[in-house]
């Protein structure tokens, strides 16, 4: 039987497939929860991943683009080659008890770090999704390669750039993710792209009472630029971004003038073209604050990102999917915890993640209970956050389902979502996604045709826009660097 010829919505993994698998990959992702790592340094979590791929009959690559917690899982050979991407980052101060309602850091988390944007929902997610994939295709005899990608450093670091920089997606054919949050969405919103970058001002210091002529101060360079980039905002496109942190104000003694100061700025903009100029634009308010100090400025790049390139195909096929699949079976504990937990959310934002996704604004369930709808490749939703997913879409058809384990209303990287990162409604909404990812892939590997027409929908993109990678070239990743230090 050749394979254009299986009947896909028969032989798809089912949702029993997905749900016999379910409960390990749920452990799994409980356990990252417990054990929140911040980017590059993911460790222990990339460890557990690897051990249940492992034990599903996985050939492991480790150090990806030289980075120590990229890997790849694969399984079967010839055939379209399919990725399945997965996150495991988490992020810092967010540390919070699983399942309360209020705000409260979990008993037990040194670390104080949190899951903040469910990637131990996401990563677990992802490779339950492969792994009932590859055991389908298996049990069918249809060739194929499914690999799962364990990317790390997805938090502003922009893991899958840097992998995909070092040549990581290059015999891929197509990729599926998701991203764990409130509602449920299949249009394939637009991101921004961005670059983040230290700036380290070194100045001279001095008695700050007995001679401060004598000093020159890298916190008067660091304050400079920031009052440089704050005029500079009213001149920027409405979609752009910059934000920064003090990572460096120099000391805590106001009698020394600070002769060291590090900003690290995050700059964003809709397309990687005016984002690489908006930076220069920053880079500039940096030399001109060294100047006006008499200090040295030293800009270190750290990551970027491209925006996304929607797959329209990929998307519209998808949402088939989930309109043969019906809703996230929540059921009546679900939605009590979640009536709970909505009410600390902010309200305004309730409304705004229904409007974002187009979802019905009458309904009063904490969690979005239907099929969201079908998604409108003019009107996609504009996103004024990033992804490193973009990255991987520009080389590679690519589609992602958004979802399905938060309250509507739930903020990214706020305590309620990592409270809710252990809820059994967020791994009813992790464990539906997988079954969405299976499927799509499933058909991508059984349908050519339409395998070959997401790849001519990107393939006539990039003949008139192509890839612009927003890494300059030999930039490795931050963990591959000579010095490098974990921050
Ligand atoms: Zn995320």
């Amino acid at each position: 039987m050749s394979s254009s010829t299986l009947d896909s919505t028969t032989t798809r993994p089912t949702t029993a497939d997905v749900t016999d698998l379910a409960g390990e990959f749920i452990a799994l992702s409980r356990s990252i929860w417990d054990e929140p790592e911040l980017r590059w340094e993911e460790h222990v979590s990339a460890g557990k991943q690897i051990a249940v791929a492992e034990k599903h009959g996985a050939r492991i690559v480790r150090g990806i683009a030289d980075i120590p917690t990229a890997f790849s899982a694969e399984w079967g050979s010839g055939g379209p080659v399919i990725a399945v991407l997965g996150e495991f980052d988490a992020l810092a101060g967010l540390s919070q008890e699983n399942g309360a309602t209020e705000r409260r850091p979990a008993d037990g988390n040194t670390s104080g770090n949190g899951h903040g944007c469910g990637h131990n929902l996401l990563g677990s997610g992802s490779l339950l999704a492969a792994v009932a994939l590859a055991q389908t295709l298996e049990r069918e005899g249809v060739e194929a390669t499914i690999r799962y990608y364990g990317c790390p450093a997805e938090e502003g670091a922009a893991g899958k750039s840097f992998m995909v920089a070092g040549g990581a997606f290059a015999d891929v054919d197509a990729a599926v993710s998701w991203h764990p949050g409130p509602g449920l969405g299949t249009a394939q919103q637009h991101s921004l792209a961005y670059t983040q970058a230290y700036f380290r001002f070194t100045g001279l210091a001095a008695h700050a009472g007995a001679n401060p002529q004598h000093g020159r101060s890298a916190l008067d360079a660091a304050e400079l630029m920031n009052v440089g980039v704050n005029f500079l905002r009213e001149h920027m496109e409405d979609t752009d971004r910059v934000h920064y942190a003090f990572t460096d104000a120099g000391g805590a003694s106001p009698n020394v003038v600070q002769s060291s100061s590090e900003l690290y700025y995050l700059v964003r903009s809709a397309k990687t073209a005016s984002m690489r100029t908006l930076y220069e634009r920053v880079c500039k308010i940096a030399r001109g604050a060294a100047m006006m100090t008499e200090t040295e400025v030293e800009i270190e790049f750290d990551g970027a990102s491209a925006e996304i390139l929607p797959s329209t195909v990929l998307e519209q096929h998808l949402h088939a999917v989930v309109e043969e699949m019906g809703g996230v079976p929540y059921d009546g504990a679900d939605i009590e915890y979640g009536r709970v937990l909505q009410t600390t959310v902010p309200q305004p934002a309730i409304a705004a993640t229904k409007a974002m996704l187009g979802l019905p604004v009458d309904d009063d369930s904490p969690y979005f209970l239907g099929v969201p709808p079908k998604p409108d490749p003019l009107h996609r939703p504009q996103m004024t956050g990033s992804t490193d997913v973009g990255d991987v879409s520009w080389v590679v058809p690519t589609v992602q389902i958004w979802g399905g384990t938060a309250v509507l209303g739930t903020p990214g990287h706020s305590w309620q979502m990592v409270a809710q990162g252990k809820t059994p409604a967020a791994e009813k909404g992790m464990v539906y996604c997988a079954e969405a990812m299976a499927a799509v892939a499933y058909d991508l590997v059984t349908d050519a045709d339409l395998l070959a027409k997401a790849k001519a929908e990107h393939e006539a993109t990039m003949a008139v826009t192509p890839y612009d990678c927003p890494i300059p070239e030999g930039i490795v990743a931050p963990p591959a660097r000579p010095g490098y230090t974990a921050r």
